[in-house]
């Protein structure tokens, strides 16, 4: 029998143990270092009140990934009166939405189809984002800017900076300076702690992908023009969608679901536990230690492959071997961004809310100079199975931040005033309607671009000579992904193996803007 060593109980690691459980007689053991599952993709409960790190829309333009997910937790039973489709399939073969899905308040294994909506906090007013350059919009920014920025968008169209090299010029190219002064310069420096004019242009292209002020207005039309709505994802621009799928109890669910099926299927799961110590033996990695968090005690277990998600600059520290000078030099200048989230419950509002006491958005980006907070989320929006009592609006207010940053080692008191105070400046709910907070402490949410990240290669070359070492995931492979893209990685990871393929090629080329199509591959 041989065993696989899986180090993380997130998206990547446990995609990964359930696959070679499928597909293989590989036999995974996970060890996770928290006593919860699901990496970033876990949800915390707090009195019954449910937080999720940065809020996980479930959406890809994979089938096989959509098609997974499905599988695990079926879609919800929509009004069939909606002129709802569903198309994760592919464009040949739509099914039409099941009437005859569970229904999420008789049933806790299911899927919601949630609408999304998010906006930007910009001068004490919120614009929808993604920027839609509608009459609304262009009212609420006031003649003058809005001339201003039809200006600037004009000179970035007749003079583009060229070369186009940090994320600054990236976006001043396709939104003109004023706009992106207006809606992404505060932001995007919150969230990497640097100036955009530091940050690799390539991030842009990635993370921003195809929006430009030209789909702005198309978007803004296509919302007049378009009376149907889907979850056919694959025609449009990620940020752009308008629909995700989402756990009834947030995404930790759906990862405790796939634990389960893993542990059922015969592979092991051990929490509270950390890789220490990476045995090798020549281009071989032989054993792991282990340390049980708890007790302190360590053991070794023998590894036939292993799957490491866990940050690469751990890992290289964690190798039993003559790493390289030039290697370890660039692992260990890899830069993390870290993230608080702090859980407000409130009794209300005083934004201009729906029925229900809260707008309609999952979250909203806070672009005010002058505040530490980075995004508010609405977990009532995302399920409303995530909230103990209906009737209060459940908020999380995120924190952008470096484990070296003050704010890390406040106290949680400390943190919750500065977020209850923020809350009250941006005029969202006084300080007298929050009832109860808490704050959860995230490190490592963001591998970022720049450090050493332009020497990957290098790093990269030397793990992968390790052949029966497959790197996975966000912090595994220094990856700003989304679930998709780590479970992916997995899943060709164990494709490889099952292929007896020793190249990693394919596992590095995941990419989640292509269209997979199971049925024409
Ligand atoms: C704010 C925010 C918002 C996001 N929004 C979305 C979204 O809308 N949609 C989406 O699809 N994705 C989203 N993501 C991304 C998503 O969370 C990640 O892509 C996904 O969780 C990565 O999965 P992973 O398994 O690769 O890594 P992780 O989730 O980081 O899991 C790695 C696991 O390894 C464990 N580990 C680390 N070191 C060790 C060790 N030495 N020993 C044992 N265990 C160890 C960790 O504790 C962790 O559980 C978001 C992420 C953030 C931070």
């Amino acid at each position: 029998m041989q065993q696989a060593i899986v180090i993380g109980a997130g998206p990547a690691g446990l995609t990964a143990a359930y696959e070679l459980l499928s597909r293989t007689d590989v036999v995974p053991c996970v060890i996770e270092q928290n006593d919860r599952l699901g990496g970033l993709a876990t949800t915390i409960s707090y009195k019954g009140n449910r937080m999720d790190i940065g809020g996980h829309r479930f959406f890809s333009k994979s089938d096989r990934v959509m098609d997974w997910w499905l599988k695990i937790l079926p879609l919800q039973a929509l009004d069939s009166q909606l002129p709802v489709r569903i198309s994760y399939q592919n464009d040949n073969r739509q099914i039409e939405a099941c009437c005859d899905g569970p229904d999420p308040d008789k049933e806790d294994r299911v899927m919601l189809l949630r609408r999304r909506r998010s906006r930007i906090y910009f001068d004490r007013q919120l614009f929808n984002y993604p920027i839609t350059l509608d009459f609304e919009t262009l009212l609420k920014l006031g003649p003058l800017r809005t001339i201003k920025i039809g200006l600037s968008y004009l000179k970035s169209i007749l003079s583009p900076v060229k070369p186009e090299r940090s994320l600054e010029d990236f976006l001043i190219n396709r939104f003109g300076r004023e706009l992106y002064l207006t809606f992404f310069k505060e932001y995007s420096e919150k969230v990497w702690g640097v100036p955009c004019t530091e940050i690799d242009a390539a991030w842009g292209a990635q993370r921003v992908k195809g929006l430009s002020v030209y789909k702005a207005v198309l978007h803004a039309a296509g919302r007049i023009l378009s009376k149907t709505v889907g979850v056919a994802q694959k025609d449009i621009e990620t940020s752009l969608i308008e629909q995700f799928l989402y756990p009834k109890f947030g995404p930790g669910q759906m990862w405790h679901e796939v634990a389960e099926k893993v542990k059922s299927g015969g592979g092991t799961i051990t929490s509270n536990c950390t890789v220490e110590k990476i045995f090798t033996a020549g281009e071989r990695i032989t054993a792991v230690e282990l340390r049980n968090l708890k007790t302190g005690a360590l053991t070794q277990v023998a590894a036939d492959y292993l799957f490491s998600t866990m940050p690469i600059v751990e890992l290289v520290r964690a190798l039993d071997a003559q790493v390289p000078e030039s290697v370890r030099q660039i692992s260990e200048g890899l830069v993390y961004r870290d993230f608080i989230t702090v859980g407000l419950l409130v009794s209300e509002l005083t934004i201009p809310s729906g029925a229900e006491g809260c707008p309609q958005d999952n979250w909203v980006y806070i672009q005010e100079p002058g505040l530490k907070l980075g995004r508010v989320q609405f977990f009532n929006n995302w399920s409303p199975y995530m909230v103990a009592d209906p009737k209060k609006i459940w908020l999380g207010l995120e924190y952008f931040c470096s484990i070296s940053d003050e704010i890390w080692s406040w106290s949680d008191e400390k943190i919750i005033a500065l977020a209850v105070d923020e809350l009250g400046k941006i005029g969202f709910a006084s300080k007298e309607a929050v009832l109860d907070g808490c704050v959860m402490r995230i490190p490592k949410a963001y591998p970022c671009y720049f450090g050493t990240y332009p020497q990957f290669g290098e790093l990269r070359a030397y793990l992968d000579r390790f052949e029966n070492l497959f790197l996975l995931g966000r912090n595994g492979m220094h990856r700003y992904n989304n679930q998709d893209h780590s479970m992916l990685t997995a899943m060709q990871a164990v494709d490889n193996i099952a292929a007896g393929v020793m190249s990693k090629e394919a596992i590095w080329t995941v990419n989640t803007e292509q269209d997979y199509h199971e049925s024409k591959s």
